[in-house]
């Protein structure tokens, strides 16, 4: 009996060891820095405006669908002026009031012409297709000045963070207003939690494709390796990130609901 206990409890201790290992390691480890994804010049600048069924989310005027993501009953306090808003590093992440599952987004960023630093302390953003908690869970696309900024490929502007290198890098020079239209769909779950369905998502950058219709490992982590977790529609979440950079900007921001259906 007393060998039996020892026995559970040395498996015990076997499996926890085994889930730190896993969450274990430096960012660095999960840095992927080649094939460097092939510059692509962009066709001439356009902004798609909403088509008749699209939900609004920024029309130029108010933050009005969207919230803080500490308190959602907080307004989104970034900064509204000339048909645009711009990150207010202070204030951290904001998200859509709405929550989606499967849908299409078209949104336009812009990096400031006079950005400064390096790598992933240049221009970075990003879009949480599914904001699944607090600070930055959820599956974010990432935002980024890629115009001649090296960084980890799996890190760069059109990129899964950290799980999926874009097909190219068709990014515009800073102070130009870049586009996203994306597809994504929700991942699915079996009533016990497990995932039935990975998330899959599309992405034109500029017009031009950078994701196509590929399936994610789990919702972003910095350090470590996805795992998915069960959730429900979830809302759309834009990152203040926390490097000393110039803030970029957003506008022209809407959805449209796509269909769940069983797959
Ligand atoms: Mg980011």
């Amino acid at each position: 009996m007393k060998a039996c206990l020892l026995l559970a409890a040395a498996l015990l201790t076997t499996s926890i060891g085994a889930v730190k290992a896993q969450q274990a390691g430096k960012p660095e480890d999960t840095e992927v820095w080649e094939p460097v994804p092939k510059v692509v010049t962009p066709g001439p600048s356009s902004s798609t405006p909403a088509p008749s069924d699209a939900v609004v989310l920024f029309d130029g005027k108010n933050l009005d669908q969207w919230v803080s993501v500490e308190d959602r009953n907080a307004p989104a306090k970034w900064t509204v002026a000339n048909g645009a808003f711009t990150v207010n590093k202070a204030v951290g992440n904001i998200e859509t009031k709405r929550t989606f599952t499967n849908y299409q987004l078209h949104l336009e960023w812009r990096v400031p012409a006079n950005i400064s630093g390096t790598g992933q302390a240049r221009g970075n953003s990003g879009i949480f297709l599914a904001s699944i908690g607090k600070g930055d869970a959820g599956y974010e696309l990432q935002i980024l000045d890629s115009y001649n900024n090296k960084t980890y490929v799996n890190g760069m502007a059109g990129s899964i963070y950290k799980q999926l290198i874009p097909l190219a890098n068709p990014t515009r020079k800073p102070g130009e207003w870049q586009t996203y239209d994306v597809v994504w769909t929700a991942p699915t779950f079996a009533a016990g939690g497990a995932v039935q369905t990975p998330a899959r998502v599309t992405v034109f950058f500029n017009g031009v494709l950078v994701q196509n219709n590929v399936s994610l490992l789990g919702p972003t982590v910095y350090i470590g390796k996805p795992a998915y977790q069960s959730h429900g529609a979830a809302p759309i979440k834009l990152q203040a990130h926390g490097d000393k950079s110039e803030p970029l900007s957003f506008r022209n921001i809407w959805i449209r609901d796509l269909p769940v259906v069983s797959q």
